[in-house]
């Protein structure tokens, strides 16, 4: 029997891996639902190639600006928009699995539907997790039903995990490549441009993952997806540079022994493998080739230099709340990097002074991760962060902190 599956997010970076995966199984695998933000010309494409059920642009003005209409037929494929678009995708039981592919908090009300209506997912949207875990546990748990990640090193400790007692694991390594500053004196951090936080060593990916790359941010938000899929404390989540990224991550066992999985570096396999979990189907797409890889380097992280990666530890320790913040606040000033506001290096100064004034303002005794509270805490983050902005350029400025936040619907 064919899969049902659907693609949340098809035209980005994990949307076309995932793409690619459905047309080398074409005979296994039946796509039914693909969504886009804003992407209309290539999510033309992807409609007329894959003839799925229908197809979601999430983003319900520019879906009206462009065809004067929230629902139209093209190609006999039914478009709808905006959230209600979204809500009938991740309700749609035919579904045997959906891959949400969506980059940042957008991804958040996908992910919570989906889990809700029992439907699996196959998760590459790490901020969901991040800001959502413990919410999206209790409904899988309810369900019987576990996240299958997509995200390289989770996949890779998802497997290497399986039949194995998680008391018999002392530690996990996450793997890092060290984006494209690990060889960058921290001294010269103030002179980082955009164009060089966006050139990623090892991997090619849509621009927010590569910013978080830079700052080891995404590590960050990686050691917290970690401990909510896999119920790991904080203390046995080790980071490590790997600048050959093949190693996708380790486990080693209470004797000692460490097990490593090793790949090629593409996200085809990981998505694979969750589309078809538990099975391991076979493929050709992509060998590794030990006679070109002689060489693996690992090298202890530096959490002096990555602050981002610190703040993550110190904010994934003081709970739930605290790894939504770093998330939403993360999100906000990637995005304010990314348009010129604020410099590479005030990422993490504004993460460091953000997470003082966010426990100095709250109370967060009876604050628990509900969809009301995680909407309280994406608000703080963006009073905070205008309050920051507000400091650097006076009160005058004109820069509206609500332009960089993208809203979220849940
Ligand atoms: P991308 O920017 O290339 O693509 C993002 C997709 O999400 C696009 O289809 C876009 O239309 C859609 N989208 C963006 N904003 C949206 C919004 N507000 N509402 C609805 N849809 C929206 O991103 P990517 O690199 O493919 O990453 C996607 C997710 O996968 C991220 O959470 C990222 O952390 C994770 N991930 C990516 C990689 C990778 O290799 N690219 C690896 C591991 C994990
Ligand atoms: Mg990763």
């Amino acid at each position: 029997m064919k899969k049902n599956i659907s693609i949340l997010g098809a035209t980005g970076s994990i949307g076309a891996s995932a793409l690619k995966i459905c047309e080398i199984f074409s005979h296994e695998i039946n796509l039914i639902g693909i969504t886009t933000n804003k992407n209309i010309d290539s999510f033309l494409k992807i409609i007329d190639k894959f003839k799925p059920k229908y197809a979601v642009i999430s983003d319900g003005k520019i879906m009206y600006d462009h065809f004067k209409s929230h629902t139209i037929e093209y190609n006999k494929v039914k478009i709808y928009s905006g959230k209600e678009g979204l809500k009938l995708i991740c309700a749609d039981r035919e579904n045997d699995i959906i891959i949400n592919a969506i980059s940042g908090k957008a991804g958040l009300f996908p992910s919570l539907e989906i889990a809700e209506n029992n439907i699996n997912l196959a998760c590459a949207n790490k901020e969901s997790i991040v800001c959502a875990g413990t919410l999206l546990n209790e409904l899988c748990k309810k369900n019987n039903k576990r996240i299958i990640p997509i995200d390289s090193e989770h996949s890779a400790i998802f497997h290497l995990l399986k039949d194995r007692n998680l008391n018999d694991i002392a530690k996990i390594y996450l793997t890092a490549s060290g984006g494209p500053f690990f060889k960058l004196d921290k001294k010269k951090w103030d002179k980082i441009t955009i164009a060089d936080a966006l050139k990623h060593p090892t991997w090619k990916m849509g621009n927010k993952i590569t910013i978080d790359s830079a700052t080891m941010a995404n590590k960050g938000l990686e050691i917290m997806e970690a401990h909510y899929l896999f119920n790991i404390d904080y203390d046995k989540i080790n980071v490590l540079v790997h600048p050959q990224s093949l190693i996708h991550s380790m486990i080693e066992t209470n004797d000692g022994e460490i097990y490593a999985q090793l790949g090629p570096n593409d996200m085809s396999i990981p998505i694979q493998n969750a589309v078809f979990y538990p099975e391991i189907k076979r493929n050709n797409y992509n060998r590794f080739d030990f006679s070109k890889h002689l060489s693996l380097e690992f090298y202890p992280m530096d959490y002096n230099k990555y602050k981002m990666l610190s703040f993550a530890f110190i904010c994934g320790r003081k709970g739930n709340v605290f790894t939504a913040f770093y998330n939403f606040l993360n999100e906000l000033l990637v995005n304010l990097f990314l348009n010129n506001i604020i410099s590479f290096i005030q990422i993490e100064e504004f993460m460091e002074k953000a997470i003082e004034l966010f426990e100095k303002n709250n109370d967060f005794s009876f604050m628990s991760i509900s969809k009301e509270n995680i909407k309280l805490i994406d608000k703080q983050a963006e009073i905070i962060v205008n309050k920051l902005i507000k400091e650097l350029y006076g009160n005058n400025n004109s820069i509206c902190i609500e332009d960089y936040n993208s809203g979220i619907w849940i």
